[in-house]
């Protein structure tokens, strides 16, 4: 498996080839769109000088890295040669089934499809495929090239051949592999957007302030980042519809999504990214400038 194509350009997406290209696989990234390419190229380019710049990279390997990339607007050029894909576009299902289809159509029979998905039942895209068995989840968290987890999702049909082979890509790229069933929120999700909405919640019943629940589960419970510092960082837009998702699979209140998140998902307040959520990032501040204010 020499060759990989990454589909989408944004956040993950250029995280995940990134990964992929610093351990020597020739990736095909792929978006619809120009813009979101050059994007994703230069925020590689920049998280390699930065690891450059702190010496843990040399000149060399930053050059080796970005030549092994190669962009491309058209998924049938992309896919042409790809032993494995990774989606990594919107979360959207409609927006993934059709892309599976098209990968059908596009790619060589032996190729495995993984998905990058956050929420999606990877069964389900599986089964507008003709090769289920070889549909996987493929869960890599934020910031990609930092974080040392892959959630391994099979769907009901998945081999055990597709899943070593995923497995054993993940431990070549440094990453701890963890087999997890296709449920709804996997693990990772399932265990973390309670305990966000329960924060947002307690919030919204006036128990404390947003700066107050962040500082107890940091200095109580040793979190790096408070929940709420972190339902920005991962946009309130994610998390409510990762929400909505568990609550429609399992048909259980107790993920019901806080009114307070919907109301400013509603209005626009996204977190991080649109400037404002439970903190305010105007003036150029990132979450990890609001993680900072409380060290
Ligand atoms: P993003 O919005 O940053 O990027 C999505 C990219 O997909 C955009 O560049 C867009 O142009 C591109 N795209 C849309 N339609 C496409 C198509 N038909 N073909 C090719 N490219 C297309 O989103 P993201 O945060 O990188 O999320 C991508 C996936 O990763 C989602 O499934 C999300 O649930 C999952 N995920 C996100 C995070 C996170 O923290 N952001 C963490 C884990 C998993």
């Amino acid at each position: 498996m020499k060759n990989i194509a990454v589909i989408g350009a944004g956040t993950m997406g250029n995280g995940i080839a990134h990964t992929l290209a610093q351990f020597d696989y020739k990736v095909q990234l792929i978006d619809i769109s120009q813009a979101s390419l050059d994007k994703g190229m230069a925020t590689i380019t920049k998280n390699l000088d930065r690891m450059l710049a702190k010496e843990k990279i040399t000149e060399a390997d930053k050059q080796r890295t970005l030549n092994n990339i190669s962009t491309y607007t058209s998924l049938e050029e992309g896919v042409e040669y790809a032993g494995l894909v990774i989606e990594a576009a919107t979360e959207n299902l409609d927006l993934k089934l059709k892309i599976f289809r098209d990968l059908e159509k596009f790619c060589p029979d032996d190729t495995i499809l993984a998905s990058n998905t956050s929420s999606i039942s990877i069964t389900q895209i599986a089964a507008v495929t003709s090769r289920p068995e070889m549909v996987i989840g493929m869960h890599f968290m934020n910031p990609v090239p930092i974080m040392k987890l892959v959630e391994i999702i099979k769907g009901y049909s998945t081999s055990q051949e597709t899943y070593k082979t995923v497995k054993e890509l993940s431990e070549k790229l440094n990453k701890v592999p963890v087999e997890v069933n296709d449920y709804p929120g996997f693990v990772a999700n399932r265990i973390l957007m309670p305990m966000i909405n329960e924060a947002i919640e307690t919030l919204y019943n006036g128990v404390a302030g947003v700066k107050e629940i962040d500082t107890v589960m940091m200095l109580g419970m040793a979190h790096p980042m408070g929940p709420l510092a972190l339902a920005d960082f991962i946009g309130l837009d994610v998390c409510l519809s990762i929400l909505n998702v568990m609550y429609d699979g399992f048909k259980n209140p107790k993920y019901a999504p806080c009114p307070l998140l919907v109301n400013m998902v509603m209005a626009g307040k996204l977190g991080s990214k649109s400037g404002e959520g439970f903190y305010d990032y105007s003036q150029n501040r990132k979450a990890e400038d609001v993680a900072a204010m409380f060290s």
